[in-house]
């Protein structure tokens, strides 16, 4: 890829010297979710097997309902206005309320009705009312140019904010606890000349202790992490009897549990202090 414009050393330009077409290329973060139209049709059932149901191409190795919930939840996030009931589609409710139809969809309606063709207001990534932080549609008319109003699916408003909140959270705090294991093995050996691991028992127990007493929260972290990242283990997941699967979004089954345990505490009788 040579570049299109020398001046730049950004591989992002490309040549089309030797095509008949000029590429549309720019920079933002969404890609090509700035430009699109958020028109946001699902597959139909159909399509997953056109090999079988057509003699064309392949059939997917999944079919419609393996992925509805994923489409569920991909709605959920992009924020998919639309109108339940489409009759071209198994049913399912868009989270957010259609688009107008207008004078122009209206028109349009009707002479599809006329000729009997299939119409449904369609589905379209456009936050209808507010949506996880985006503000509804004012109809600015601008879509694909870009919404100033944060209405339109992009990713730039949708994922990206959601990627960031999610690698904010998991990295919060993890420098001190690089930092304070750093100390730690430092300390273990400057006072015995080796590093933590390699040390018996009681030298490691008196300089953790030590530690702690400095950096409790560190410490505090720390724990947090291991067991978390200990819980998320495919071997300790099966052997708690769980499925080795991500939690989201099917979620699991949690037993009622034995309420009959309140007993002794219902049997202590009110706590709670009076205040009149
Ligand atoms: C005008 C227009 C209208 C459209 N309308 C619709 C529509 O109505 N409905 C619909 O479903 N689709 C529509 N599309 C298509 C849709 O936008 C794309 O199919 C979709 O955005 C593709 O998503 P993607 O994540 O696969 O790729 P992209 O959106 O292309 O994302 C890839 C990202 O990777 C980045 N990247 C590339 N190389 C590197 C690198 N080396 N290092 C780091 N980053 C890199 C790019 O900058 C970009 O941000 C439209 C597209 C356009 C252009």
């Amino acid at each position: 890829m040579t570049s299109r414009r020398p001046s730049c050393p950004s591989s992002l330009f490309a040549s089309d010297e030797h095509s008949p077409i000029s590429i549309l290329n720019f920079n933002g973060v969404g890609g090509g979710t700035i430009l699109y139209a958020a028109h946001f049709p699902r597959l139909h059932p159909s399509d997953f097997r056109v090999r079988s149901l057509d003699g064309v191409a392949d059939d997917w190795p999944i079919d419609y309902s393996t992925l509805e919930p994923w489409y569920a939840v991909n709605d959920h996030h992009m924020g998919v206005a639309g109108l339940a009931g489409d009759p071209a589609y198994p049913p399912h409710q868009p989270p957010l309320p259609p688009v107008p139809l207008g004078r122009l969809g209206e028109t349009m309606a009707r002479g599809f009705n006329r000729l009997g063709w299939h119409w449904w207001p369609s589905e379209i990534a456009i936050a209808t009312r507010e949506h996880e932080g985006r503000a509804p549609c004012i109809n600015l008319g601008t879509c694909k140019i870009g919404c100033a109003q944060g209405a339109r699916g992009t990713v730039d408003v949708t994922y990206w904010p959601l990627a960031l909140r999610h690698v904010e959270q998991v990295t919060a705090g993890l420098p001190a606890v690089r930092d304070g294991l750093a100390g730690l093995e430092a300390d273990a050996i400057a006072r015995y000349g080796s590093g933590l691991a390699a040390l018996d028992h009681a030298s490691r127990s008196a300089l953790v202790d030590e530690f702690a007493a400095r950096h409790p929260t560190v410490l505090q972290r720390l724990g947090l992490e291991t067991v978390t990242c200990y819980y998320q283990q495919d071997g300790v997941l099966e052997r708690l009897g769980l499925e080795a699967r991500p939690p989201y979004p099917m979620g699991h089954q949690v037993p009622p549990g034995d309420l009959t345990l309140l007993k002794p505490v219902i049997a202590r009788g009110r706590i709670y202090r009076d205040a009149s």
